[in-house]
């Protein structure tokens, strides 16, 4: 990789897809100024509709690693840009998770000059955004149901998943956990797979190759009737500790809570081995992650200690489950059913809430029967609150965890002011 200063890309854009660039920051700038959200898709929006193809423009020259799948995307495309951080060079990323392309033409236009770029990017768009960016690296994490998707959806993801990479010349750094996406993988000409983990095996019980039953035999897994089965890895998470390719050990002690963060923390180290850093060198940047766009953010609020956690699916609210601090602390658990979260809620029925039996637990959002009914068939005893500062003010106790899906987490973020 070259150390010399890197070439300033700006003038090297076509003059429309320059004048897209300005006139879509510009309008990024105005949104934020009024108020309308980080102001990071609009700008991307206008700067789209002036000049199509400028994705594809801004991401020529530089070197690209899209992250993808259900859950976890943006906290490891954070602890990717962290561990790349060792390059020291300047990194273009989209790390408020706006995943659509209007979002990443956004970032790439917000750091001109920037020659890597880590790019979160939505499951159904990846294949579009492989072959407008050119990457040299794509991450495949997990593949489950979101919100109102079903099964049959996911595997026509997945399918495409697999043509798409079938055709490119790209490193792909995927989880051999997942049956789905080792399959989705399988025909890619590069890959690192990773013991990552599947918290959510639901999706996959069938084989994506031939669709008989899938046996598994703790983390293995294979087909008893076609030659599909976990790929050998190159990666894994064991308990606390990282094993390399090597197989040497090291013990991850992240800022970030729960095993999902662990998982994701090893992705990264995989990919910071294809820019040929080391994990002693990702480590320290790594470990010091402390909250990803809101995420796991510690707020006081009332003389209540919040940590905020983001639960959008059934998975999601699996591993929120697992990073909870254990009773007494009180529970806030939040669900709207606005656009972004799926208006049907009957995901909710995937999830097991027994375990938040034996604390307070509050339930508010604008779905909150629909979770009140829920919890009543898990038997576990709950409150209804208007918004948090019923609950803060009802629980009064130092610290409360705050478990909200979608729209609801950024209300709550929005109540608390605009944090981490
Ligand atoms: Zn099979």
């Amino acid at each position: 990789m070259s150390t010399s200063s890197p070439p300033s890309r700006r003038f090297s854009l076509p003059l429309r897809a320059r004048l897209a660039t300005t006139v879509g920051g510009a309008a990024g700038r105005a949104s934020r100024l009024a108020g309308r959200g980080d102001g990071s898709v609009i700008g991307g929006v206008i700067g789209l509709r002036l000049k199509p193809d400028l994705l594809s423009l801004l991401a020529r020259g530089r070197q690209v690693v899209l992250v993808t799948g259900t859950n976890g995307k943006t906290t490891t495309t954070r602890l990717i840009t962290a561990a790349l951080s060792a390059l020291g060079q300047q990194i273009a990323s989209n790390a408020f998770g706006a995943n659509m392309e209007a979002g990443l033409v956004s970032a790439l236009a917000k750091a001109p000059d920037a020659t890597l770029a880590v790019l979160e990017v939505d499951e159904k768009y990846m294949p579009a955004m492989l072959t407008a960016t050119s990457a040299r690296v794509v991450v495949l994490l997990n593949l489950s149901r979101d919100q109102m998707d079903r099964a049959a959806e996911i595997w026509m993801l997945a399918r495409r998943w697999r043509t798409a990479l079938a055709a490119a010349q790209v490193r792909v750094i995927a989880n051999a956990d997942d049956p789905l996406v080792a399959w989705a993988a399988g025909q890619a000409r590069q890959v690192t797979w990773v013991a990552a983990g599947q918290r959510w095996h639901d999706d996959s019980w069938c084989c994506p190759n031939c669709g008989s039953h899938l046996r598994r035999d703790g983390e293995d897994w294979y087909c008893g009737e076609c030659p599909n089965r976990r790929p050998p890895v190159r990666w894994a998470l064991v308990g606390d500790e990282v094993i390399d390719a090597a197989g040497r050990a090291r013990p991850l002690d992240l800022a970030l809570p729960g095993r999902a963060n662990r998982s994701n923390a090893v992705v990264a180290f995989a990919v910071a081995e294809v820019f040929g850093i080391g994990v002693t060198q990702a480590m320290e940047p790594v470990r010091q992650v402390r909250s990803v766009a809101g995420r796991y953010t510690q707020v006081e609020r009332n003389g209540t200690a919040l940590r905020l956690l983001l639960a959008k699916n059934p998975a999601g609210w699996l591993e929120a489950l697992d990073v909870l601090v254990p009773p007494p602390v009180p529970v806030l658990l939040a669900v709207n059913a606005q656009t972004p979260d799926g208006k049907d809620t009957s995901w909710l029925w995937d999830v097991d809430y027994r375990r938040l039996r034996g604390r307070p637990v509050f339930v508010a959002g604008e779905r909150q029967l629909d979770l009140a009914v829920r919890l009543e068939a898990d038997e576990v005893a709950f409150r209804m609150v208007g918004g948090i500062d019923e609950a803060i003010a009802a629980a009064r106790g130092p610290s409360m965890e705050v478990i909200a899906n979608y729209t609801a987490f950024q209300q709550i973020r929005a109540a608390l002011g605009r944090v981490g």
